[in-house]
């Protein structure tokens, strides 16, 4: 089996793929960052690791990257979209081009990565799309009206899809994870994160191996699709 994972040099990506090199069900694991500089050493050196680049935000790159799955037979059985980024502002201060980047990066950029791994999947008559969202398309955000709005559109594709893939065994699902403690949620202001742990009952963040987990669980999961597994240490339950 091949797995692509999106954006695994570090954080979530970087868990899930440690954890998918345990599996010997997966002959190889396709993974990607904007640069192979990025690429943590122990996963670029290991022999079922393709490290390939890909830039969300720039067509070409992305167009670049699925020639290169193309030629190098990379195309995989389980898609995991986990590359996503923020930029947040508050909406009367979002600039256009700050809303164009979160759709490009949390949106568009999957959109054509899922579109032509789809193709092939149906052709096999077995795939598993797994959509990396957020408990915020859920919750919203202040701040994060780009963002939210992106995620949001994932998980409607997600349930989209997921119809579209039934009858041949492609399985399409999000995870949305809660707050994480990884490079995106470090450069969070105190006032920010207090206000955060507030709303979390099991009084902490959770951690990358925790949502990492998620990804095997769907991967067996052959009955699920069109779901939004949400992994927050209970936020909202008590809202
Ligand atoms: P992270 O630590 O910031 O890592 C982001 C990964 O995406 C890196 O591997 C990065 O690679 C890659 N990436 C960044 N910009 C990219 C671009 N333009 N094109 C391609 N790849 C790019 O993030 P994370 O916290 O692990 O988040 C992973 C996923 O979980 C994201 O979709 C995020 O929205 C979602 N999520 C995170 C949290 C959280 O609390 N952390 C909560 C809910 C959902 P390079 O920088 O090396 O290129």
């Amino acid at each position: 089996m091949i797995v692509l994972i999106t954006g695994a040099s570090r954080g979530i990506g970087y868990s899930m793929a440690k954890s998918m090199l345990l599996n010997p069900a997966v002959e190889k694991l396709v993974l990607t960052s904007r640069s192979v500089d990025s690429a943590p050493r122990d996963l670029l050196a290991h022999e079922r690791v393709s490290w390939l680049s890909l830039d969300l935000m720039d067509k070409a790159s992305v167009d670049a990257f699925l020639k290169e799955l193309n030629e190098k037979g990379l195309w995989p059985d389980v898609l995991v979209n986990n590359a996503g980024l923020t930029q947040d502002a508050l909406f009367i201060r979002l600039q256009w081009e700050a809303w164009q980047d979160a759709m490009m990066a949390n949106l568009n950029g999957p959109f054509m990565i899922t579109q032509a791994c789809f193709k092939h999947m149906l052709r096999k008559k077995w795939g598993r799309v797994i959509n990396i969202s957020s408990v915020v398309s859920r919750i919203g955000n202040v701040g994060q009206a780009n963002y939210v709005a992106a995620k949001s559109a994932m998980e409607g594709l997600t349930r989209a899809l997921a119809l579209e893939g039934a009858r041949r065994n492609v399985t399409v699902n999000a995870i949305a994870p809660g707050f994480v403690d990884t490079d995106m949620t470090k450069g969070l202001k105190d006032a920010d994160r207090q206000a955060i742990m507030q709303r979390i009952p099991m009084d902490r963040m959770g951690t990358p191996d925790e949502i990492a987990q998620a990804v095997g669980f769907i991967m067996g999961a052959g009955y699920m699709t069109g779901q939004t597994l949400h992994i927050n240490g209970g936020m909202y339950l008590s809202a």
